[in-house]
């Protein structure tokens, strides 16, 4: 929280990020998987940790989109940013229309859902500009009513000391005994106001092979979960995200889902 608060004009202003820029190019990739856990009473993992991590995957993509561009165009200056610097990505992929921010606080869009990773390339190069669309939310509160912490404190906000998923990748404390039986079986990550989201019917598989699970992984069972090794916890998660909460980050959370 104290980066946020040390980067925020940063955050604010492209410029402080990549001198000269003109623009930010915003996009989204699909990491909606073709396939969920098989078995149902599982500690979960949140869908987007299921491959190889996506900072690794997407930074190599805008690379190659950059160098295209500057074979295109010419002489074109820009930075690649994917989770990784200060950027509001989310703030600047709804400014560029490629959704709105819903009430649970995530990218959405009426023809794809909100199973998308964000990233950004910001440039010194004039564009032709989009706009904003509009918010399709309507009346409905389904992420609201379903988020099992009540982390969604109001419409658009989302108290992030409240959400699963930091409890289960950031906090590197001992889990709160208070909230022991309600994170839903969610052991890395949380997926629960994604998955309510009446537009993530329009969610389709993704094709970026890198996203698939080691072939091992969605069939673990509880039990497998529960006596996991060291050994099988790099093997599964060899080039993953979950690697972030380490093999005893997640035997904590997996110890902390047991009755
Ligand atoms: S990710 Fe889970 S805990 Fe966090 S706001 Fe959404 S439903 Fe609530
Ligand atoms: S579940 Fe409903 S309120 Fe929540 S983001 Fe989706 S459409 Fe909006």
């Amino acid at each position: 929280m104290q980066y946020m608060e040390n980067h925020f004009d940063k955050r604010l202003d492209p410029t402080k990020l990549v001198d000269d820029s003109k623009s930010v190019v915003s996009l989204l990739l699909n990491y909606f998987p073709s396939e969920v856990q098989g078995d149902p009473s599982a500690p979960k993992l949140s869908k987007y940790a299921y491959g190889t991590d996506y900072h690794f995957v997407i930074k190599d993509k805008l690379k190659s989109l950059l160098q295209y561009i500057q074979e295109e165009i010419g002489e074109v200056s820009g930075r690649a940013f994917v989770d990784s610097a200060p950027v509001l990505d989310k703030a600047w992929a709804a400014k560029a229309g490629l959704g709105w921010i819903g009430k649970h606080s995530n990218l959405l869009t009426q023809q794809v859902g909100s199973f998308y990773f964000i990233a950004e390339l910001i440039i010194d190069l004039d564009l032709e500009y989009d706009t904003p669309t509009t918010d399709h939310c309507g009346t409905c509160t389904a992420c609201i009513d379903a988020c099992p912490t009540q982390a969604i404190v109001d419409p658009y906000v989302v108290d992030g000391s409240k959400c699963i998923s930091y409890f289960t990748i950031e906090l590197k404390e001992q889990l709160p005994t208070s909230l022991k039986g309600q994170f839903d079986d969610w052991m890395f990550g949380c997926d629960v106001c994604q998955d309510v989201c009446p537009w993530n019917r329009f969610s389709k598989p993704h094709s970026e092979p890198l996203f698939n699970p080691h072939p091992e992984l969605l069939s673990m069972t509880k039990s497998d979960w529960e006596e996991i090794t060291q050994e099988t916890f790099s093997k599964v998660f060899q080039k993953s995200a979950v690697k972030r909460t380490k093999y005893s980050g997640l035997k904590r959370n997996i110890q902390f889902l047991k009755k």
